[in-house]
């Protein structure tokens, strides 16, 4: 099973991560900079066509890079686990905030989404979302108690009552992992068998 959750895309429950589409962040400051550098250039001049040549082809492989990055994550979880859990975030309230925004945009996760449900479909593997009002960042994987508060800068998280400490997306990926069981549990789920398992890995085992 593949759960993955938070605005960190993504980490599944088996603790294999995956880094962000951060191709743009990669490529900002080349993009800056040579927008920078021309920017006393005569629009229209032959230079100044150059240049606009130059920053169109660095905004596609900008573009380029980023599709092909989250097409092998999409692609990878949907052939190696039969079953997979995203949380139901809320990506319109998280784009209102604006630190969040841009991270948000540039991980493309809507576009995650629309992969994962069609190359589940593909791969005979099943989606399954989670509600979003799920505390899955706020309760410890291990003892389940649930935070009051868990600002976005703790990275880690920490219990209280138990004591462990566990790397955020990760704690959440394994909340996830442990709801949607339940669920997996109750529809039958349990005993299918994942076309690419040739082995019969039983989709329980994550
Ligand atoms: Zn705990």
């Amino acid at each position: 099973m593949a759960c993955f959750a938070a605005i960190y895309l993504a980490t599944l429950s088996t603790a294999e991560v995956f880094d962000g589409v951060k191709a743009y962040k990669q490529y900002e400051k080349k993009l800056a900079r040579l927008t920078w550098r021309n920017r006393h250039k005569e629009p229209g001049s032959s230079n100044w066509k150059k240049a606009q040549v130059k920053i169109a082809r660095l905004h596609r492989k900008i573009a380029n890079i980023r599709k092909d990055t989250l097409h092998k994550i999409t692609t990878y979880i949907a052939k190696n686990h039969g079953v997979i859990a995203v949380e139901n975030l809320n990506v319109s309230g998280m784009l209102a905030n604006h630190k969040l925004a841009l991270a948000i945009a540039d991980m493309g996760f809507y576009e995650l989404r629309r992969q994962l449900e069609y190359k589940c479909q593909l791969y005979g593997s099943k989606l399954v979302v989670v509600d979003r009002f799920f505390p899955s960042s706020k309760r410890c994987s291990n003892c389940l108690c649930v935070k009051q508060t868990l600002s976005l800068s703790e990275r880690t998280y920490c219990c209280s009552s138990c004591g462990i400490q566990i790397d955020r997306d990760l704690n959440a990926s394994i909340n996830l992992h442990l709801a949607v069981r339940s669920t997996v549990l109750a529809s039958g789920l349990e005993g299918c068998r994942h076309p690419q398992d040739e082995g019969g890995k039983s989709v329980s085992d994550c």
